[in-house]
């Protein structure tokens, strides 16, 4: 019989994902203290945890459901560090699905507290405001400067926090300047594809990335939309822009009025396709998206693989995409604990099991079957 820890409390997924093998796999597996050293899987904390206790002991394999340093795509700033740095090793141009972003740092105040007085430090850090500025510029006698339009979002943020939106530069720096967290300024995306009512959403895709190094997208994805009408000249409106769920369900009065929860799934999305612009999903949407996440997978395997370490990982990550008008796919952020759609993770949490956790540790019965995942890369 095999054993799991679970440490972590905040994920529901794993936390589905532990109640499963309890249920559905009790001749296989059972469950010790979070603190024990016996175990083979790991359910580990997202932000603390303890790699260094894991392969210690010989000839037994532990699985754990992090990659160490997948921070390199899940937070904002070293996602774009990471492919800054790839395009100047490779001379492979900037990828041309990531709107141009720059890391900013604040500049002026950075207060700690010492021996009862106050510090302020300058961060000395240097960032990419002079590209950002060179940038702006050269778009602005490009294209005009009410087309330029930028969106400034903290490394670390979710939910759609600490965002701001502006087509006024030296606004945005000042804005950075204030926080005192690191921030990514980015193109915004100023002509996003439309549904009915002139909404905006986003494109939630689950990716699995296996013990192996194999790259699985989840079959099932979701759109979440907004519920107010997309506005380009209001870009304070945020329940206009910002397609968060929590942010919908708290700020926009119409929340759930198109959709239930304001999500809309793949099938749904793919009839309208086929409706008002005779294309689908399979044909215009999801080869783009897979390539995304390919290229994501590849630039960073050097990374974060486990090889030479006595230990094994999985890991699930939520790919967030904007459609624009022309069709075309954009990465807007990978989050590394992502939460599921309460309606799709009966069959996650099955198949994680069945892709993830299965080939490292044999089931006693066969578990072959209707998979959602597939492999991509
Ligand atoms: P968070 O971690 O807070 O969810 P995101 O990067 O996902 O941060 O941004 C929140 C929302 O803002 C997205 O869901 C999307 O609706 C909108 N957004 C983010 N970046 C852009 C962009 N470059 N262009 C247009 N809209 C964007
Ligand atoms: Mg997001
Ligand atoms: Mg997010
Ligand atoms: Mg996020």
């Amino acid at each position: 019989q095999y054993a799991f820890i679970r440490r972590d409390k905040n994920s529901s997924v794993y936390k589905a994902v532990a109640e499963y093998l309890l249920k559905e796999r009790n001749h296989d597996w059972k469950k010790n203290s979070p603190n024990s050293s016996s175990f083979h899987l790991m359910f580990g904390e997202r932000n603390k945890l303890p790699f260094g206790r894991l392969g210690h002991d010989p000839g037994k394999t532990q699985l754990v459901n992090y990659y160490r340093g997948s921070d390199v795509i899940c937070r904002k700033t070293a996602l774009v560090k990471v492919f800054k740095e790839y395009c100047e090793v490779v001379k492979y141009s900037y990828p041309k699905w990531l709107p141009e972003s720059f890391r900013v740092f604040p500049k002026n105040v950075a207060k700690t507290s010492v021996k009862n007085s106050t510090v302020t430090m300058r961060a000395e850090k240097p960032d990419d405001r002079e590209e950002l500025l060179e940038a702006n510029t050269r778009m602005i006698q490009e294209e005009g400067d009410k087309n330029v339009v930028w969106i400034a979002k903290h490394t670390s943020g979710a939910k759609g926090e600490g965002i701001k939106i502006s087509d006024d530069i030296n606004n945005l720096l000042d804005f950075v300047d204030q926080q005192d967290k690191a921030f990514v300024i980015q193109r915004y995306i100023n002509n996003p594809f439309l549904l009915e009512g002139k909404r905006k959403f986003d494109i939630r895709c689950w990716v699995l990335l296996d013990a192996r190094y194999n790259v699985y997208l989840f079959r099932e994805g979701v759109l979440r939309t907004s519920s107010d009408p997309y506005d380009p000249h209001d870009l304070s409106k945020v329940t206009s822009h910002l397609t968060n769920h929590c942010l919908q369900k708290e700020q926009s009065e119409n929340f759930g009025r198109y959709e239930d929860g304001n999500e809309m799934f793949f099938d749904e999305f793919n009839s309208f396709l086929m409706d008002k612009f005779g294309t689908s999903m399979d044909s215009s949407i999801l080869p783009q998206i897979k390539d995304i996440i390919k290229r994501c997978f590849f630039v960073i395997k050097e990374k974060i693989n486990t090889k030479g370490l006595g230990y094994a990982c999985f890991q699930l990550f939520g790919f967030d995409f904007l459609l624009d008008d022309n069709m075309k796919v954009w990465l807007i952020e990978v989050n590394g604990a992502p939460a599921c759609a309460q309606m799709l993770l009966p069959h996650m949490v099955r198949d994680i099991v069945q892709t993830a956790i299965d080939p490292v540790f044999s089931p006693s019965k066969s578990r072959k079957g209707d998979n959602w995942f597939t492999k991509i890369l």
